[in-house]
């Protein structure tokens, strides 16, 4: 992404919210018909032939991100993208976002101005109207609010709580790169504050920064399984971790699950990491989170049409209900799968 080089600094104060507003919004156009009135009134109007899927996140400084290694750029855009991750993991289509900032005056307008250069990056790469928004101050820190709205037809909507207890078990991409790069940030960070003049050599972590920095929604797997006719039984998009949107995906379906630990999908250099790091793959990828993968359920007679796509690995199969969730291990082990946010994994 291209970075903002110069360092002048105005005061949000200087444009007062409607100049900030207009300043930050201008850039954006309407590319949908079902955009009737974008930023501009009281309130926007859709109009959606389709039933409306809408879904809300809230990113708080020191809580969600750390700015002292999260450029605004990349931020913003990845406010975007876990929102519409979410509308994905409904198996439908995004279509409009609402943005709400809270800024204090450490913030110039310069900095807003990249977070929303990421903001419509996002939006123009994955064909999406930002529609409107609030703009407001705050005491300490920046908060950034963003709800989008989606459709898709009813029956194609796919819920967590459609599972059955002989369904397989996929998984899109690859898991745990996320936490790792952003372990790596830490320890830069660390490093930095020591000595202030050491060159970083990132150059083995370079996909683990990425997903970290600058993940995607995986509007490419939603497609796939429309054009390979597959509609899967349940959904859900990795946000917290393999373990913990397993185990939803158990309880809203009411069934229990196998999890093979060698089906388990790690690029070489989430494999490398773990290791000089002294952690497991298996436990970084079940802990983890922000992979935004999406983690889905399919009928058995829909195995032809996945076997041996390189999108999709198929981890593990859902059982009866009182089977339970199980890892089932390397050495043939059966491992109970517990629900771990990330904050656990940190304390190990
Ligand atoms: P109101 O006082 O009615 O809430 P605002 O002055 O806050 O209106 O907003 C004016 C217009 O600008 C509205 O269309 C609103 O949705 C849009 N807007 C405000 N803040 C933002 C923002 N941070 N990002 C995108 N659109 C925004
Ligand atoms: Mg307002």
């Amino acid at each position: 992404m291209l970075e903002n080089k110069d360092n002048s600094r105005t005061d949000i104060s200087q444009l007062g919210e409607f100049g900030l507003i207009d300043h930050l919004t201008k850039q954006f156009s309407i590319q949908h018909k079902s955009t009737i009135k974008g930023i501009g009134d009281d309130a926007a109007v859709i109009t959606l032939d389709e039933p409306i899927v809408v879904t809300t996140d809230l990113l708080v400084e020191g809580v969600h991100f750390d700015l002292s290694y999260m450029p605004l750029k990349h931020l913003g855009y990845k406010a975007v993208i876990v929102n519409l991750s979410d509308v994905y993991a409904m198996n439908a289509t995004p279509s409009q976002i609402t943005v709400s900032i809270a800024a204090s005056n450490r913030f110039p307008v310069e900095a807003l101005e990249e977070l929303y250069a990421g903001i419509a990056t996002a939006a123009k790469i994955y064909g999406i109207d930002v529609v409107g928004g609030d703009t407001t101050s705050s005491t300490s820190g920046l908060l950034i609010s963003i709800t989008a709205i989606g459709h898709a037809k009813k029956e194609d909507i796919v819920y967590r709580d459609g599972a059955g207890d002989s369904d397989l078990l996929v998984v899109s991409g690859d898991l745990g790169a996320a936490y790792l790069g952003l372990q790596i940030l830490e320890r830069e960070k660390q490093v930095f504050k020591v000595n202030p003049n050491s060159q970083p050599d990132l150059d083995a972590y370079t996909y683990l920064i990425e997903r970290q920095l600058k993940p995607e929604a995986r509007k490419d797997i939603v497609k796939l399984l429309a054009d390979l006719e597959v509609l899967p039984t349940s959904m859900i998009d990795i946000s917290d971790g393999l373990s913990s949107e397993i185990l939803h995906l158990c309880k809203n379906s009411k069934v229990g699950c196998n999890l093979y630990e060698d089906k388990i999908p790690l690029d070489p250099q989430v494999i490398s990491t773990s290791e000089e790091f002294k952690m497991d793959s298996t436990t970084i990828a079940l802990s983890g989170g922000e992979d935004y993968e999406l983690l889905f359920t399919v009928k058995q007679e829909d195995f032809p049409k996945i076997k041996g796509n390189p999108n999709l690995s198929i981890i593990g199969h859902m059982t009866h209900e009182k089977e339970g969730v199980h890892l089932i291990t390397r050495a043939n082990t059966k491992i109970p799968i517990v629900a771990r946010g990330w904050n656990s994994l940190q304390e190990e």
